[in-house]
């Protein structure tokens, strides 16, 4: 008998073995049982002669009518014919040097003969040329393995067919003990799962096609619990730390802030914050995911955060994924606290906090100071990129980090800050995306979060329209896009021009997209175009140009001028995809827009409309139209609803591309799940998965269980986890 465990030398012979694990990576009996068909033939597709069509890849059941060798006419070499026979028609079959065929192909014997179907000749017959076959030889076994109703066909390669997969698993199926079960009973009992042995045997040998739904089922609450349990010991983990406790304090910067603010907070706003305070207050530490749209105002839920913090004595960390967005996040941030975040300057209020900007770019010295401010605690508010204050910055009380952007910040990142907590405890943790998560996402990759959400923009919010421009069909319409922004400028207002790249070099730091978008075209730059702009179209406009290649002191003297209304046009790589924020901005126009994703263009135009005036984001293109690039285009057109979007990627992108490495890999992790159609099970997978975590965080009472997610994680495939 054999067990998951076995390697499978021992139970299908060491030539089988040596193939599946070279060809399929595939090296026990587990790996070989987790290594699901990609579909089920129904008997009839095994092609009938009679049937076969030039180009396709068919499977026959044959008998052999004859096989000859000779000599190849024009080149060296010989060639091999064989004639077969399915009973009603007959089928040529051509091989290269293979002197010896006539030997194995031998009239009278029976085999599977698999290839494409090509023609050749005068009479243009129809052949195979050097088909894979499997011989029968009569051996009634296999031509009953071979004549079932369902046939399973596996994921295989050139030198290893299905049929033999199929071959290697029947000699498994002879041989296993039934596995043990890694999901609990109640809990198969509750949600009606088969037990692991039946959902194997029916996914690899059945002929009922809702049983192998029901396999199928089963087999996907494995790979959603694995992902789901090491989501819900990561979160135990944390709740298990002490926190550093920060109570709401009368009287304090958070009062004196919030009485001072120029505008009333939305319902959204207020009740988030409500539920931060009080998590802010708690013995362990707070680990939330605030999602919300461009401009919905996270950033005011953040520093009320981050005062009452300060006003338990404590310090917060601000992070940006950009220098400028970190940049940008400081002034903001000390405009929005005024006297009160001028601590030891001239004229500062009483109980003052102190910001400190700690980039790459800080000259030295002053880094030097930063660095000593958030050491000694002078600094209450450190706002800096993550790159850099991952690495080794110390605090002298590091109550809470609030982390924006999200969608570049992984799980590690996180564990990273936490450890910067003094005494054992642990600090607080926001992280902020403006980028929706469907559902799914959210619970797979941030599952160890809690999820907050603000789902309205503050009121005087004018809206963004957005318009395809396809220059591919309509080249004049470019011209009135350049008219636009002239236009815009003229009546006060500013616009934005982004590139996928940045030129003058074949590969820019940010360069976005796919290079096959373009039929090999390379992508418009900002090096480029923007002096085409300024002798042409928009001469006579204040240009100015913005990407990942500037020096920092540069990119922010760029950013601050546009700020500050000194450019009217700014011609930018995608750095100004997040966060960036002049309200005067009206007009965004986004050229090879194809080549961004659905959530970047969205980022994109939210850079607009931040004001008074309605905002305008035009998507030039010149991808036909039916094309994906022009799908998500059109997509992105359609609507302004960030959830709805992020859903409509998930689908345009499919979801192989989401998860990535994940689904391409080898063994185990999901090959079945689906972020797409499994929301529901997955949902109720992090359930059960976290009531199980409570109870037994280590899962020692379940040891089959926590091998299940351990070989996940194993399987340097949780790097999905980090990041999507
Ligand atoms: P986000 O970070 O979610 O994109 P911000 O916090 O940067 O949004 O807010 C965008 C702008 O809206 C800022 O200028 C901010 O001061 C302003 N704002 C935030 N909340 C409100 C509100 N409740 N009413 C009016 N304006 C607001
Ligand atoms: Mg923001």
């Amino acid at each position: 008998m054999a067990g998951v465990d076995d390697s499978l030398d021992r139970v299908i012979g060491a030539k089988s073995a040596k193939l599946l694990a070279e060809q399929l990576d595939v090296r026990t009996v587990g790996d070989l049982l987790r290594h699901y068909p990609r579909r089920y033939a129904d008997q009839g597709q095994l092609t009938p002669i009679a049937s076969l069509t030039p180009g396709e890849d068919v499977t026959v059941v044959a008998e052999i009518r004859s096989c000859f060798s000779r000599p190849m006419q024009q080149k060296k070499g010989t060639i091999q014919q064989a004639v077969i026979f399915d009973g009603t028609r007959t089928l040529n079959l051509t091989f290269f040097n293979q002197h010896r065929l006539p030997h194995v192909l031998v009239p009278g014997r029976q085999g599977l003969f698999a290839g494409r179907v090509t023609r050749y000749g005068k009479e243009r017959a129809l052949q195979l040329t050097h088909p894979r076959y499997q011989l029968l030889d009569g051996d009634a076994d296999k031509l009953a393995e071979f004549s079932r109703p369902l046939i399973p066909v596996y994921p295989a390669t050139k030198d290893l067919p299905s049929w033999t997969i199929q071959l290697c698993v029947r000699q498994v199926f002879d041989v296993l003990d039934d596995p043990e079960d890694p999901l609990p009973a109640e809990l198969r009992a509750q949600h009606r799962l088969l037990d692991l042995g039946a959902a194997l045997r029916a996914v690899h040998r059945c002929d009922d096609r809702s049983q192998i739904a029901a396999a199928h089922r089963r087999l996907k609450w494995d790979e959603a619990m694995a992902v789901q349990l090491t989501l819900a010991q990561r979160r135990q983990q944390v709740l298990r730390r002490p926190a550093p406790v920060c109570p709401r304090r009368d009287g304090g910067l958070a009062a004196a802030f919030d009485a001072a603010l120029p505008f009333t907070l939305t319902a959204g706003q207020r009740e988030v914050g409500e539920l931060l305070a009080v998590e802010l207050a708690g013995e362990h530490p707070m680990n939330r995911l605030l999602q919300g749209e461009v401009g919905s105002g996270k950033t005011v839920v953040a520093l009320r955060a981050m005062l009452q913090v300060l006003d338990a004595g404590r310090q917060a960390v601000l992070l940006a994924p950009t220098e400028v967005l970190a940049a940008q996040h400081a002034r903001s941030l000390r405009a929005m606290l005024g006297d009160y975040g001028r601590a030891g300057e001239l004229g500062s209020a009483e109980q003052a906090t102190r910001i400190t900007l700690l980039t790459g770019s800080l000259p030295a010295r002053s880094r030097k100071q930063a660095l000593l401010d958030a050491a000694s605690g002078a600094a209450g508010i450190v706002i800096g990129t993550h790159a850099l204050i991952q690495d080794r910055v110390s605090f002298a009380d590091l109550g809470l980090v609030v982390v924006d952007e999200q969608h570049r910040f992984g799980v590690e990142q996180r564990d990273a800050l936490r450890a910067r907590a003094v005494d054992g405890t642990s600090p607080h943790v926001l992280v902020m995306t403006a980028t929706p998560i469907p559902r799914t996402v959210a619970m797979t990759v941030y599952g160890d979060l809690e999820v907050s959400a603000l789902r309205e923009l503050p009121l005087g919010r004018s809206p963004i329209s957005t318009t395809v421009v396809p220059v591919g069909e309509k080249p004049s319409w470019l011209e009135r896009v350049w008219r636009r922004i002239a236009e815009e400028v003229a009546s006060g207002q500013q616009a934005y021009v982004v590139c996928p790249r940045i030129g003058d070099d074949a590969a820019g730091e940010d360069t976005a997209g796919d290079p096959d978008e373009d039929g090999g075209r390379p992508p418009l730059a900002v090096l480029d175009l923007a002096p085409q702009l300024e002798e042409g179209p928009l001469a006579g406009l204040r240009l100015g140009v913005l990407h990942g290649r500037l020096p920092g002191n540069d990119k922010d003297v760029v950013m601050r001028s546009f700020t500050a209304g000194e450019i009217d046009v700014l011609v930018a790589t995608t750095v100004v995809e997040v966060g960036v924020d002049v309200p005067n901005a009206t007009v965004m126009v986004i050229m090879d827009a194809q080549r961004f994703g659905v959530s970047q263009l969205h980022q994109l135009r939210g850079r607009v409309g931040r004001g008074a005036h309605p905002g305008l984001c035009l998507l030039v293109t010149d991808s036909p139209e039916g094309t994906p690039g022009r799908e998500r285009l059109d997509a992105v057109a359609a609507t302004t609803d960030g959830f709805e979007l992020a859903q409509r990627d998930l689908e345009l992108r499919r979801e192989g591309d989401v998860l990535g490495a994940l689904q391409s890999g080898r063994r185990s992790g999901l090959k079945l799940l689906s972020l797409l159609r499994d929301a529901d099970l997955i949902g109720q997978a992090r359930q059960a998965a976290r009531q199980l975590v409570e109870t037994d965080p280590d899962l020692t009472a379940h040891p089959a269980l926590a091998r299940l997610a351990a070989d996940l994680l194993d399987d340097q495939r949780a790097q999905f986890l980090e990041k999507v």
